[in-house]
């Protein structure tokens, strides 16, 4: 198989390109390092340095004979599309348009796509199944959205067809712990380097941690199964973020008390998402415990 890995140098998507090549598929990077690294293309990858909103994409896919696309690359910080909406529609939203276009003249078959719990925003039940009302709370929750409805349209009137996978919160060694990066890539990071953690609100807020591979295999599974549907990635086991600070601090062996600090705009209460029909459409179920991925998350980040 040809595939090809829009934001393949970022966290997810180098574990996506990581596990295409050990399945022997001819795997094509597309990332512009705006927050991916270099450190992560894999070198069994063909690796070009474009955005998703450049007018090369259809000659790309065309000149790697490209049938099957994962599309990572995006803009992922909920602050910054509050700060700088047009920033994040155009590169979620504009760029995956233009990805599609692409796909579409260069007859690609599918696309998997990541999207988001964001999409959901503050749940009206629990845990949040694929049926729950779509009602983002951010231009990011927006951003990831609307490419769901173009997937759907380009499907129905030029059959391309694809899997659309929401995922989670994804943590996992090699995830950015600067800046907005994951809460559990910055706790641990804080801790090993004996600083104090701020928790957003009163760290009751719950969420469903899946861990990074368990999210590669997912998209891979996509590349097979899972024609036209939109399915949750995650653990559906709900772990509140004082939870988590404990966890983290239990592995890593300190007694940091955190900060706490007011709620931010577009952060979202309790989320924990069913993963049922993961099961069911791509024959896919998580594998890593909550436990077990923060041990090997620290282990990564006290080697680096
Ligand atoms: P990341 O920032 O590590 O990866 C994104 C990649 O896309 C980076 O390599 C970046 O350089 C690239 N990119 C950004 N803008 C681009 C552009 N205009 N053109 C080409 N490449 C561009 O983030 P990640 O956590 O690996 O996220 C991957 C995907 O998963 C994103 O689509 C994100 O919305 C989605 N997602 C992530 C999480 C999470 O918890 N990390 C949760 C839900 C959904």
């Amino acid at each position: 198989m040809r595939v090809l890995v829009t934001g393949g140098a970022g966290f997810i998507g180098s574990y996506i390109v990581r596990q295409c090549i050990e399945k022997g598929f001819y795997t094509v990077i597309l990332d512009n390092l705006s927050t991916g690294k270099e450190e992560n293309i894999h070198q069994g990858a063909i690796f070009y340095k474009e955005d998703v909103r450049s007018e090369r994409l259809k000659d790309i896919l065309l000149q790697e004979k490209v049938e099957m696309v994962i599309h990572q690359a995006a803009q992922i910080d909920v602050q910054t599309s509050i700060k700088n909406p047009q920033y994040d529609a155009s590169v979620n939203i504009l760029g995956t348009i233009n990805l599609l276009e692409a796909c579409r003249e260069a007859g690609v078959r599918k696309v998997v796509y990541a999207s988001s719990a964001a999409v959901y925003g503050n749940p009206d039940y629990l845990p949040v199944d694929e049926g729950h009302p779509l009602k983002p709370q951010s231009g990011y929750g927006i951003s990831k959205q609307v490419p769901e409805k173009y997937l759907r349209l380009y499907r129905e009137l030029h059959g391309l067809d694809f899997t659309v996978l929401r995922y989670a919160n994804v943590y996992g060694p090699r995830q950015d712990a600067s800046g907005e990066g994951g809460v559990v890539a910055i706790f641990i990071d804080k801790l090993l380097k004996g600083e104090t953690p701020t928790i957003y609100g009163d760290g009751e807020q719950t969420r469903d941690f899946i861990f990074v591979e368990d999210v590669a295999r997912a998209n891979l599974a996509a590349l097979e199964r899972g024609s036209g549907q939109v399915v949750n990635i995650s653990t559906g086991v709900a772990v509140s973020v004082n939870q988590l600070f404990q966890m983290i601090k239990d592995c890593v062996g300190t007694e940091t008390v955190p900060r706490y600090a007011p709620e931010r705009p577009g952060d979202i209460k309790e989320s924990f998402l069913a993963p049922l029909k993961a099961e069911e459409v791509l024959g896919w179920k998580a594998g890593i415990a909550l436990q077990e991925g923060i041990r090997a998350t620290v282990g990564y980040y006290r080697q680096n």
